[in-house]
């Protein structure tokens, strides 16, 4: 086998690994085996099922994507940054 090919066998296998891991197995597992298995490893990390550990994380960030950034000053009305202490527009003081 030729060096170019053993250099791209590596590189598919380690970004088999990287997609794997982002599915929530362990990186080192995931590049040992696409370091193993090339460019077979990258198919099937792209079609392995999330771990529950994944999951939970994807729904973690979506909640916090879904958080309001933008509340209503109770002194003045105006919408200011979610979790000011103090309002810019009138200085009222939001206590939580
Ligand atoms: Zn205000």
């Amino acid at each position: 086998m030729n060096p170019l090919n053993i250099l791209l066998w590596i590189g598919f296998g380690y970004l088999g690994g990287k997609f794997a891991a982002k599915k929530g197995y362990s990186p080192t597992y995931g590049v040992v085996l696409g370091v193993c298995f090339g460019p077979l490893w990258l198919l099937i990390a792209l079609f392995l099922p999330k771990t529950g550990a994944a999951i939970e994380q994807d729904q973690f960030e979506k909640e916090l994507a879904a958080a309001p950034k933008i509340a209503n000053c109770p002194g003045c009305g105006k919408q200011i940054p979610y979790g000011s202490k103090v309002c810019p527009e009138c200085e009222y003081q939001i206590s939580k």
